[in-house]
């Protein structure tokens, strides 16, 4: 299966993929976690993605194009992949239609995850990131912990600085304004599956895998 996940930022897209990655084992391919590995690794272009990131605005596309490149070459993406937080640009997205010619890829489904605005931005309010192995929970979810449920690495939570509220809304502008063409690109070329990005993760699990059955 050969899956790529719309939506905004905070809607789901991230939690969703992995627990498909599990169940389907293909790579879960999200471009934002491979920027942060980066930015960890302390690499040059780490350091200057990090700027941008903690800006809520966008990294270049060819920086962007060049990382799906690698990692679409990678063997294990051969079998099968969920693409998260890529494409974000039209010419992302037209990047990636030569880039799955050339890989002889012909068949790629699109979901398009939705929620509305002040939903969205309660849930990244609400969330935050472990240190060292970068999961994301819920402030419900690590509430009286103090390690992580992942990986046990200590006191390793934040609030990751794009998930700050004016990064947030920043973020959300940039959906908006670059982002939401994909949508219209996808569109053109055929069937975008709309699944409600509401409701508890087993409930948008079991709707997403509906409407691939369907
Ligand atoms: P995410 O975790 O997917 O929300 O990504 C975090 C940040 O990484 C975004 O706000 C962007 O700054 C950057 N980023 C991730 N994916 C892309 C992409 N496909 N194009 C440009 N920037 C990206």
């Amino acid at each position: 299966m050969r899956l790529i996940l719309f939506g905004s930022p905070g809607v789901g897209k991230g939690t969703q993929a992995k627990i498909f990655s599990e169940k389907l084992n293909i790579p879960h391919i999200s471009t934002g976690d491979i920027l942060r590995q980066s930015v960890k690794d302390q690499t040059e272009a780490g350091k200057k993605a990090a700027e941008i990131m903690n800006r809520g605005e966008l990294v270049p596309d060819d920086v962007m194009i060049e990382i799906i490149k690698d990692r679409l070459n990678k063997p294990d993406s051969q079998k099968g992949f969920i693409l998260d937080g890529f494409p974000r640009t039209e010419v992302q997205a037209e990047a990636l239609d030569n880039l799955l010619r050339e890989l002889k890829i012909e068949h790629v489904s699109v979901i398009n995850l939705t929620a509305d605005e002040e939903e969205i931005i309660k849930r990244l309010n609400r969330r935050r990131a472990c240190r060292n192995c970068a999961k994301i929970f819920t402030l419900e979810e690590i509430k009286g912990l103090d390690n992580c449920p992942n990986c046990n690495e200590e006191n390793s939570f934040y609030l990751r600085d794009d998930d700050k509220e004016e990064v947030i809304r920043k973020r959300l502008e940039v959906f908006k304004s670059s982002t939401m063409p994909v949508l219209n690109y996808y569109e053109k070329q055929g069937e975008v599956i709309v699944v409600d990005g509401i409701g508890s993760v087993n409930e948008i699990s079991e709707s997403i895998l509906k409407a691939l059955k369907t």
